[in-house]
């Protein structure tokens, strides 16, 4: 029994990516399997009976393209013949809509994957018959496959999760990776990674201290991931044993991907300083206070101004802050607000480092503002040019995610299996912009609906997966946000 699981990314980030790595361990940790990993620029890996691919990215369906296509494997499911593997998916991106990719895979796994894959190796093991394997596996919870709904398969996370390997081809060089927190409680109305995610789960702080102490044993590099980190309940006791070992003599450093604007303490500072970090970065999602409170975001000026400051005074050279536009009800005055508040922000830290960057919103399923509207491209071209120029009169450097590829982002996430063979057509014409706008042409496909949103009572192409809080309390959800400000609920 082989099974083949495939990053569709080259090796680098093949290597940086935590939870493909762990769930690449624990799979050849099984007896009676042969387990090999593959990307994109590395396909090297004898016949298989399965292969899988784990997506993290929406465009990730181009690496997926190029691997079957390496291996003259048939994009769709029904062009293979039945000597060739079970080819199956798993990863947020598969988790937030496999609607999409259903004809490309003979089943996706939705939710966490640790106990996921166990399940679904125990099968391909007892069942050497293709068929008989995919009838089984399709009836396990959390697996979803065309025209069978999932329910999303959630772990309690008993086991702090690591870098199984570290390795200096790794995107992040020789850094060993710990899992200390998944999910984020705050719930924030356009995220994912919280809604997704649900309920919040942090590790136990005794299994964080022993993952630091192994990671030490290989590197100097301990990174700590989680989407809202600073959230761990013991968070402020990590940080100090972390404190404590460098100031007796340690060699440590610490990478933490973002800091949680409202709870940015001295002692968090002045640790990630020790640990050799010089930037760091602070989301604040939105432009103004009022958009903040409607997407939950709830974050005031001053708790803003607060971490900048406390950021600076103790060690830190430079601050990154990361925002959105193109939110709905998104108006100019809020726009005005944030050069205001970048005004503030530059006189009071003279010398620090302050650079903005920016994403245009791009609405996700299973989150409160699945429904909205996306912005057109042009409005949101119109804001990021005027931002960018009265930022660059106050001095201050700043970063646009590009709006036109986060439209087809949106395309991508919110569709249905219609897209499928715009998927095939953009892969054969180079993945760059025009081929997306010519697909939809020459295939006569309407992109509309997931670009103007969806009617609050019609049904959803990922309406096929079920994950916690469902459908009916991100309505309540999306109508309480809407109540705070009396915003038009079109
Ligand atoms: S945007 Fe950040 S704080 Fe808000 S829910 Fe997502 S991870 Fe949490």
């Amino acid at each position: 029994m082989n099974l083949v699981m495939a990053y569709p990314a080259i090796e680098e980030f093949a290597l940086s990516s935590l939870g493909y790595m762990y769930l690449y361990q624990k799979a050849k940790e099984f007896d009676g399997i042969n387990v090999e990993r593959i990307s994109t620029d590395n396909i090297n890996c004898s016949q298989m009976n399965a292969l899988s691919f784990s997506m993290s990215f929406d465009f990730d369906f181009m690496g997926v393209f190029e691997i079957l296509e390496k291996l003259k494997i048939p994009f769709c499911v029904k062009e293979r013949t039945k000597d060739m593997p079970l080819v199956f998916a798993g990863g947020p991106v598969i988790t937030t809509n496999p609607r999409p990719y259903e004809d490309f895979f003979d089943f996706m796994l939705i939710g966490d994957g640790e106990e996921l894959i166990e399940n679904v190796i125990n099968i391909l093991k007892s069942n050497p018959d293709k068929k008989s394997a995919l009838e089984k596996i399709k009836k396990l919870e959390g697996v979803y496959s065309k025209g069978n709904n999932a329910v999303k398969k959630t772990e309690r996370l008993n086991n702090v999760i690591y870098s199984p390997l570290v390795s200096d081809k790794s995107y992040f060089k020789n850094t060993f990776i710990i899992e200390a927190a998944r999910g984020c409680m705050n719930r924030c109305a356009f995220c994912t990674a919280s809604y997704i995610n649900l309920p919040f789960r942090s590790c136990d702080y005794n299994q964080i201290i022993e993952a630091i102490e192994l990671g030490l044993t290989k590197t100097n590099k301990i990174a700590l991931l989680g989407a809202q980190i600073s959230a761990h309940p013991d968070f402020e006791k990590i940080m100090n044993y972390i404190k404590e070992k460098i100031e007796s003599g340690t060699n440590i450093e610490l990478g933490i991907s973002s800091l949680r604007t409202d709870s940015v303490t001295r002692n968090m500072v002045q640790t990630l300083v020790l640990g050799g970090q010089k930037h760091s970065t602070i989301a604040i999602e939105a432009a103004s206070e009022k958009l903040r409170r409607f997407i939950n975001k709830n974050l005031k000026e001053e708790q803003i101004l607060n971490a900048v400051k406390i950021a600076r005074e103790n060690g830190l050279k430079g601050l990154k802050i990361y925002s959105m536009i193109g939110i709905p009800n998104e108006e100019q005055e809020d726009i005005d607000e944030f050069i205001q508040l970048a005004e503030k922000l530059k006189s009071q830290n003279k010398g620090f480092n302050l650079e903005f960057s920016f994403s245009t919103f791009v609405p996700k399923p299973h989150t409160p503002l699945q429904w909205a509207k996306r912005e057109d491209t042009k409005t949101l071209e119109k804001k990021q040019k005027y931002l960018e120029k009265e930022l660059a009169k106050l001095g201050i450097k700043s970063k646009f995610s590009s709006a036109k590829w986060d439209y087809w982002q949106t395309v991508l996430s919110r569709s249905g299996d219609e897209i499928a063979p715009l998927l095939v057509y953009v892969y054969q014409n180079g993945g760059n912009i025009s081929s997306y706008k010519k697909g939809v042409k020459e295939l006569n496909i309407n992109i509309s609906k997931s670009i103007d949103g969806y009617n609050i009572n019609e049904p959803l192409p990922w309406d096929a997966i079920s994950i916690e809080p469902r459908k009916e309390l991100l309505k309540n959800e999306l109508n309480r946000l809407l109540h705070k400000k009396n915003f038009s609920k079109d």
